[in-house]
């Protein structure tokens, strides 16, 4: 759910800078007040502003915040990514595969090359870099998670399921009732120890659709470290480049 955002207008006090912490991460914000009715939430290129009522108190802004504290975060995380991503250039490094990977832009190349610890990109002349590496490495990622899945597929006795990628940046992977798995493809950034688990957790839900105790047994018996892995997919998402 998304809250509505309002036009900034009307604004009768300076905008005060605020933060608080939603879901273990602090969030900034600007405040302002004006004489509207209503909180309002919107990020812009400034990042997260929230107006509100004259009389309306920090309590009632701060719990509307965490009331819709995923869409913040969620919003967030786009616009720090496309801030950073505006500042890829020539020899820019982001990791893929758990490793730097550095990316080369050189003038007139018609078709990008992966070499092993670097990507020549090929940019279309008048074309912004940050799409056209978004899709060289969609395309990387959905290469790599056919040729993972179908390897755990194999052993968990399944046929290969239908894969679609996603871009979330914390809900790394997702089976359907109708058995199409849907990953990020931004695990490619991970290494492939972490892609597996993922591969496999969601394999596993061909199988149990749920996180019971058979379940865990299905991808225990696939990768026995898997309480591992789920720690630290959460530990490396934090420093998930911003791409
Ligand atoms: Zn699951």
């Amino acid at each position: 759910m998304a809250p509505r955002s309002s036009p900034l207008k009307g604004q009768i006090e300076p905008e005060r800078q605020c933060s608080l912490d939603i879901h273990g991460q602090t969030v900034c914000y600007g405040l302002y007040r004006s004489r509207r009715r209503t909180i309002g939430l919107s990020v812009d290129h400034r990042g997260l502003r929230v107006g509100a009522p004259l009389g309306a108190a920090l309590r009632d802004i701060e719990s509307l915040l965490r009331e819709h504290g995923q869409w913040v975060l969620d919003k967030l995380a786009h616009w720090q990514a496309q801030r950073a991503a505006a500042t890829l250039v020539d020899g820019s490094r982001f990791p893929w595969l758990g490793q730097p990977l550095q990316l080369l832009l050189p003038d007139g190349l018609t078709r990008s090359r992966w070499g092993a610890a670097e990507l020549q990109l090929a940019v279309p002349a008048g074309k912004a870099i940050e799409p056209v590496l978004r899709r060289v490495l969609q395309q990387r990622a959905r290469s790599l998670f056919l040729a993972r899945l179908e390897i755990h597929a194999a052993r968990l006795g399944v046929p290969t399921p239908p894969l679609f990628l996603s871009s979330a940046r914390t809900r790394w992977g997702s089976c359907n009732s109708k058995g199409e798995i849907r990953l990020s493809w931004r695990l490619g950034h991970f290494p492939l120890a972490l892609i597996d688990y993922v591969v496999i957790h969601e394999l596993a839900h061909l199988k149990e659709m749920n996180h019971g105790p058979r379940f865990w047994a299905i991808v225990e018996r696939l990768y026995p470290d898997w309480r591992w892995a789920r720690a630290e997919l959460q530990r490396q998402a934090s420093g998930l480049p911003p791409l």
